[in-house]
């Protein structure tokens, strides 16, 4: 199953895309995420998305296509995917279409009041890697894992507002899968557990 998650940021298609893979066994690859590794990890790829990624703005066109044509390529990809994060905009939805075909394409609705209170509590954790919420830590630390959280730098405020802005769903990109007849939308404003839900009656059918 090929899948991608659109949703605006915070609206928990992270976390959603985190229970997708482990239940259907395929790999979770947000373009977030590998940019934000290269970061940590200081690699080539790293020092030049650093400035780019930590200001809110959106990384270059050539070096996100090259990066995502490679990944869908390795072997744990053989079965699907779920895309998190790629494609954000036609011009990359176009290129993604030439490297393959994807089966369903879901948007995971939120209101923007809803977006903003749930960024602001956001944490990550630095052992498990996945995104938690202040109010459900235990102890101060991931309730999954017992790992230290942190905040990540593109969830302060300053920065939470670029994001909203330069991360908005084209309508373009909405309509581009809308007429290949694999586009669906649920929203997200209830709990993690009964999001999945409603996401699983999709990827079932
Ligand atoms: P995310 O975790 O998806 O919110 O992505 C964090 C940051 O990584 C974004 O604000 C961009 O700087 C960069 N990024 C992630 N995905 C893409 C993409 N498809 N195109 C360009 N930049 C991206």
């Amino acid at each position: 199953m090929k899948l991608l998650l659109l949703g605006p940021v915070g609206s928990g298609k992270g976390t959603q895309a985190a229970i997708i893979s482990k239940k259907y066994n395929i790999p979770h690859i947000s373009t977030g995420e590998i940019f934000r590794w290269n970061i940590q990890n200081e690699t080539e790829l790293g020092k030049i998305v650093k400035p780019i990624v930590e200001s809110g703005n959106l990384v270059p066109e050539e070096l996100t296509n090259k990066l995502v044509e490679d990944r869908i390529k390795k072997q744990d990809c053989e079965n699907g995917f779920i895309l998190d994060g790629y494609p954000r905009n036609l011009a990359q939805a176009y290129a993604l279409d030439k490297m393959t075909n994807l089966d369903k394409v879901i948007l995971i609705n939120l209101s923007e009041d809803e977006i903003i209170k749930r960024l602001s509590s956001r944490r990550m954790c630095s052992k498990c890697k996945q995104p938690t919420s202040l109010q459900w830590l235990v102890n101060g630390k991931c309730e999954k894992c017992g790992g230290e959280v942190y905040v990540r730098n593109d969830d302060k405020p300053e920065v939470i507002k670029v994001r909203l802005e330069t991360n908005k769903v084209p309508n373009e990109l909405i309509d581009f899968y809308k007429n290949k007849g694999i586009f669906y939308k649920i929203d997200a404003t209830n709990d993690v557990e009964e999001t999945f839900q409603l996401l699983d009656v999709i990827l079932k059918k």
